[in-house]
């Protein structure tokens, strides 16, 4: 199985060096062409369109900013459309509305080819450590076929369902994390303005009903007033705006959905849009005139 790697940013970068140390034969692209030579220099093949990279491979792996630019990859000029392989696969690892990947399949499958979607979670500190999860929609023979590459940067690997069905529940699990922090935050700012101890606040809550995920791994980054990304409040901002674009494409009013991401907006306002999510708390400090200890 020959593998091409499409967007070799945070994610890309670790992801296809993960691959590449597994000892697959792979081809890379991305407009930036330091991050290129950077993967060349651990033994990929570098690629001057996604078109060559298709031509050169059997699964094709997208890790992208945004549905524009996955469509734009995919079928726009020396696409992967215009080199793809017959029976070759596209798996798209980017976050995107699942419409985004739906849309593509008639194209793929004119070429006798098949995409997956298969979005992941775990963020750059997963993808280095090749422990993200996967979750899977599309045919699942296919999927199966992709499997092996999955494994090597992926810890938990989910099929979930038909094509778009990764993509529905990873935009779920973005809408939880980003409304679970937008009250640990606001929580925060309120238990500063009552003068409660932030240690032991933290301490008692993680052991009581009220903890989350957000609450564990994010006070974390706060105590240390530590406020770089890990996951940036802009790409948090992109992937609410996609959640609300599924509520739309389902005809489901989202009342907190649409609350956090103007939130997130307002954090990204005051400036904070390039620092991680748990800046959101600096936005809240700011509204409210009140400073969390760290
Ligand atoms: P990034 O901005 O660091 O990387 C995107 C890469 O795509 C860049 O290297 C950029 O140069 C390249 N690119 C842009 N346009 C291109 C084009 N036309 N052709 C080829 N390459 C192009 O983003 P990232 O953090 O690596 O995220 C990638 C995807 O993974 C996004 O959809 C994001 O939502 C998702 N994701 C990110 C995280 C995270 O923690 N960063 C976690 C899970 C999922």
């Amino acid at each position: 199985m020959k593998i091409g790697f499409i967007g070799l940013g945070n994610m890309g970068k670790p992801m296809s060096t993960n691959i590449l140390k597994n000892g697959y034969d792979v081809t890379v692209y991305d407009i930036d062409k330091n991050s290129v030579e950077l993967l060349v220099g651990q033994g990929a093949k570098a690629a001057t369109s996604p078109k060559e990279v298709a031509a050169a491979s059997d699964i094709i792996l997208l890790s992208l900013p945004n549905p524009h630019i996955v469509k734009e990859v995919v079928a726009g000029k020396n696409g992967v459309l215009e080199g793809i392989k017959e029976n070759a696969i596209i798996a798209d690892l980017s976050t995107v509305t699942p419409k985004t990947i739906i849309d593509l399949v008639p194209l793929v499958e004119e070429r006798g080819a098949k995409i997956l979607d298969a979005p992941v979670s775990g963020g750059v500190p997963g993808a280095k450590a090749g422990k993200l999860t996967i979750m899977v929609g599309g045919d699942e023979e296919v999927f199966e076929k992709c499997k092996p590459v999955f494994e090597t940067i992926a810890k938990n690997i989910y099929y979930v369902g038909q094509i778009g069905s990764g993509l529905k529940v990873k935009l779920i699990n973005q809408y939880l994390f980003a409304s679970n922090l937008a009250s640990v935050v606001e929580a925060f700012a309120l238990a500063a303005k009552a003068g409660v101890d932030a240690k032991k606040l933290v301490e008692i809550i993680s052991n009581s009903s009220g903890s989350s995920y957000a609450l564990k791994t994010r006070y974390n980054y706060i105590s240390r007033n530590n406020f770089e990304p890990g996951f940036q409040i802009n790409l948090m901002l992109k992937d609410l705006s996609l959640v609300l674009s599924m509520a739309e494409d389902n005809d489901m009013p989202l009342l907190l959905g649409g609350m956090v991401h103007q939130l997130y907006r307002l954090a990204k306002r005051k400036g904070f849009g390039e620092k991680d999510v748990c800046g959101l708390l600096l936005a809240m400090e700011n509204i409210n005139e009140v400073k969390f200890p760290r």
